[in-house]
């Protein structure tokens, strides 16, 4: 069986990045939000666009001021107001002065401003009390934060809040970015229902296909609902080749354990798919099933669309799911969204356990359970309950998973363990 390394390796190995020709699209600025760009965006616009005062006061001549004090103030005529907003009119001669607001626009013929509190005001003229430590003072400069036509934002960037402002103050309206990774979901399995359909004897409600429809939106990418496929080899295989032929990437939960009406594997093999991993030293997760279905070889009737497609065959268990997709799934859709290595994660911190942690050993074992920060120091908390892949009740407020080495059966209690930490 494979090691967990192994399995991640194999994995992030399949996922590919993004083409930058073929998997590009270019959205509206708002639209940009929680996408990945993908080329360097530039803009034609310096930052500041023109030289400007950053502070309320007085454009002048440094040459006026520069050897004013209380004593010997400098005396020039206020000729203009320059409000914020507003182009300045009249070009500043020697002896005059222009009212200059915080952000307004520097007038020609001023290089400096002085500061409101170090000027005194009598009708038209000012009365200049402290000299300016150097020309320039006070003046933020056309291009100083960022030059034209240089690089504004690299290719790889997650958008988020900050990058719209970036991007908005550049005009950058229109960005290029990564068309979103499109991820086909199905459940598997005779005994499910939807929530919101009556609960007959016997059946078990599809919480999965909810849960990671709504992972997969938080990361940015397209779910495609295929809904409940019964345990029949004839539909389980319609639906595996209809989900590898729309879809970059197919998450099926169900099906893949030693069990009868486990039919997943054989239909991926049937199919065509190369099969890379049957099952991984974890718990819970154990079953994962990794599959590679390549461009133009897949034995269905219709085509893989664009690219390669990977499918992962999740256990049906919901915490074996949601582990197997923190752990594995979540890291090659980062990569397939266009986010450099640096992002793809998981992330590991180093939390105290004020409790034991136990495992049967033999497979790499995650707890779950909430990360605290407590005094700088990261704390973990079991879920209280059973921690049994089949419950999932307490699984809600999740934000770490505790890691066991395969080889550990008992961590003591104060012991600093490694923890997953469960992004939403
Ligand atoms: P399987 O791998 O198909 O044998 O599924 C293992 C167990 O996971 C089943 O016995 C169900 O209890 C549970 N299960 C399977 N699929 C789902 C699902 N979509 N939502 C919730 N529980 C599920
Ligand atoms: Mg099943």
């Amino acid at each position: 069986m494979l090691s967990v390394k192994e399995a991640e390796s194999i994995i992030l190995n399949l996922a590919q990045s993004p083409d930058s020709q073929r998997d590009v699209e270019t959205v509206d600025l708002l639209a940009a939000s929680g996408r990945i760009l993908a080329a360097p965006v530039t803009s034609s616009l310096d930052f500041p666009y023109w030289d400007n005062s950053a502070m309320d006061g007085y454009a002048v001549r440094f040459a006026d001021v520069e050897n004013c004090s209380a004593e010997k103030p400098a005396v020039l005529e206020v000729v203009e107001e320059i409000p914020a907003g507003y182009l300045p009119q009249i070009t500043v001669q020697r002896g005059w002065a222009a009212r200059i607001f915080t952000g307004a626009m520097m007038p020609d013929g001023a290089d400096t401003v002085v500061m409101q509190e170090e000027t005194r005001r009598e009708g038209d003229r000012i009365f200049v009390l402290v000299a300016p430590e150097k020309p320039q003072a006070f003046v933020r400069h056309k291009g100083a934060f960022y030059q034209a036509e240089t690089t504004l934002m690299d290719r790889g960037t997650a958008i988020n809040a900050p990058e719209i402002a970036v991007l908005a103050t550049a005009q950058c309206i229109k960005v290029p970015v990564y068309k979103r990774v499109r991820v086909a979901i199905f459940s598997t399995g005779d005994e499910l229902v939807s929530p919101d359909k009556p609960l007959s004897p016997g059946k078990l409600v599809d919480s999965n296909q909810y849960a990671l429809s709504v992972l997969l939106a938080q990361m940015g990418c397209e779910p495609i609902r295929l809904g409940i496929i019964p345990d029949r080899e004839d539909a389980l295989q319609k639906a595996i080749a209809q989900a590898v032929s729309t879809a970059d990437v197919v998450l099926s939960t169900g099906g893949v354990s030693v069990g009868d009406y486990d039919y997943v594997e054989k239909i991926l093999a049937d199919l065509g798919g190369k099969i890379h991993i049957q099952a991984v030293a974890i718990k819970p997760g154990k079953p994962l099933t990794v599959a590679q279905f390549k461009r133009g070889e897949t034995k269905s009737d219709v085509p893989i669309s664009s690219s390669d497609c990977l499918y992962f065959g999740l256990p049906g268990n919901p915490v074996s799911a949601l582990v197997c997709c923190w752990r594995f799934v979540v890291p090659a859709l980062r990569k397939m969204s266009g986010l450099g290595p640096d992002a793809w994660g998981p992330e590991f911190v180093k939390a105290r356990c004020n409790v034991e942690l136990r495992s049967i050993g033999k497979r790499e074992t995650y707890v779950w359970g909430k990360l605290h920060l407590v005094a700088g120091v990261w704390e973990f908390e079991p879920a209280s309950g059973s921690q049994n892949s089949a419950n999932l009740i307490n699984l809600a407020n999740t934000t770490g998973l505790a890691v066991l080495p395969a080889a550990e059966t008992w961590i003591p209690p104060g012991e600093f363990v490694e923890v997953l930490k469960v992004t939403h």
